[in-house]
């Protein structure tokens, strides 16, 4: 456990989870598979299986030779996660998985179907160091990163269940992703730009998602935002702002003793002159904490005349919170302001509430 305001910025050593292809590019690729005794070519074979056609099994692969299958398997396509929960509502169109990885660690993935579109929710660490006292994840503390490989798995997962019809709606695809699920993905930035970029890539390397659909949310590691605008990739960045005066940041977002409001906000600019690309600023709505009309007009003035798009969610109280969500008349006149100043806002739907599809409550649970 976490002390109030305490950060955790090292990863806690714990053992590696194996190396999988989904972590390696397409030249280690090549590497490893004429390491096994196989042609390089056959590498972008593989990466078709794997990332085009979904199979999620070697031992079917006739393009591999039948005696190496099962070494292809054990070395390159070890099983990253088992489902230890799987939880749906909203008619099925949302479902919501918990993972057990390698070690024992649970993480959690969410799919949201709407009539255009499929949205997931992924983990890019299990726990987190951020310490936000509003989030179930946050008290937890940082267990490890996520590698690359299962950062990609959680998608694919979905991608593969969405492509056999088993999710309510019939056959789709993953259009859009956010990295809204556990952790904090620019303090795991490496795994997590080796994801986006096995996911964004055209096949035979990737996935061949569109970088426009994935969005990454940060707490504001400020140095971090500012490499990743010069990344040369086309994701959305949403920055969980919680409150506009550095007071009250300072304990909503711990890391705010760090990074002020101001400097976070200047790497914002920074990222939406560097990708062209509009930001989301995040504000969870905590009654009488953060919603009062004064602090609405002040993140008016911080944003107004700049390309964002503030999302304000509903407070979803973890278990024994004294907070709770705001209410709906301070909800509207939060909303009236910010508008009054021109800033485009919208509230967040609170899809999945019924099965703590919001923010990190079902790995909780799941681990009592
Ligand atoms: N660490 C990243 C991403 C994970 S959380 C980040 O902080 O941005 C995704 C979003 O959900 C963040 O904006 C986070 O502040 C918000 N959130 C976490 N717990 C919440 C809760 N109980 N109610 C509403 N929003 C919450």
């Amino acid at each position: 456990m976490l002390q109030p305001g305490e950060l955790q910025m090292v990863e806690p050593k714990r053992p590696k989870p194996p190396i999988h292809w989904s972590d390696l590019t397409v030249d280690e690729r090549k590497a490893k598979v004429i390491e096994l005794g196989l042609p390089g070519f056959r590498a972008d074979q593989m990466s078709r299986q794997w990332f085009s056609r979904l199979s999620d099994d070697p031992m079917s692969w006739t393009d591999v030779p039948a005696e190496l299958r099962q070494s292809v398997k054990d070395q390159l396509f070890p099983d990253l996660m088992t489902s230890v929960r799987e939880l749906a509502c909203d008619g099925g169109t949302t479902v919501k998985q918990v993972w057990k990885l390698f070690d024992g660690a649970l993480v959690e993935s969410v799919l949201m179907r709407y009539p255009e579109r499929v949205t997931m929710c992924i983990s890019s660490q299990a726990g987190c160091g951020m310490n936000c006292p509003f989030c179930a994840t946050g008290q937890g503390g940082l267990t490890r990163n996520l590698s690359t490989g299962e950062i990609v798995e959680q998608v694919l997962a979905g991608a593969r269940s969405l492509a056999k019809g088993e999710i309510e709606g019939g056959v789709g695809r993953v259009n859009n992703l956010v990295f809204m699920g556990m952790g904090e993905p620019l303090a795991n930035y490496k795994n997590v730009v080796g994801a986006i970029r096995r996911l964004t890539d055209d096949a035979p390397a990737g996935f061949g998602m569109s970088g426009r659909g994935i969005t990454v949310s940060t707490v504001g590691l400020v140095p971090r935002i500012r490499q990743l605008a010069d990344e040369g990739i086309p994701a959305t960045l949403a920055i969980s702002l919680h409150a506009p005066d550095d007071e009250l940041r300072d304990t909503l977002v711990p890391i705010n003793t760090r990074f002020k409001v101001k400097e976070v906000l200047d790497a914002a600019w920074y990222y939406i002159e560097a990708t062209g690309r509009r930001i989301s600023i995040e504000y969870a709505m905590i009654k009488d904490i953060n919603d009062q009309g004064w602090r609405a007009d002040l993140l008016g003035q911080l944003l107004r005349g700049h390309q964002v798009h503030v999302n304000l969610i509903p407070l979803n109280p973890t278990p024994g919170s004294k907070w709770t969500a705001s209410r709906p008349e301070d909800e509207r006149e939060f909303v009236r302001r910010l508008k009054n100043q021109g800033v485009a806002v919208t509230v967040r739907d609170t899809r999945g509430r019924e099965i703590d599809g919001a923010c990190g409550q079902l790995a909780a649970v799941a681990a009592e």
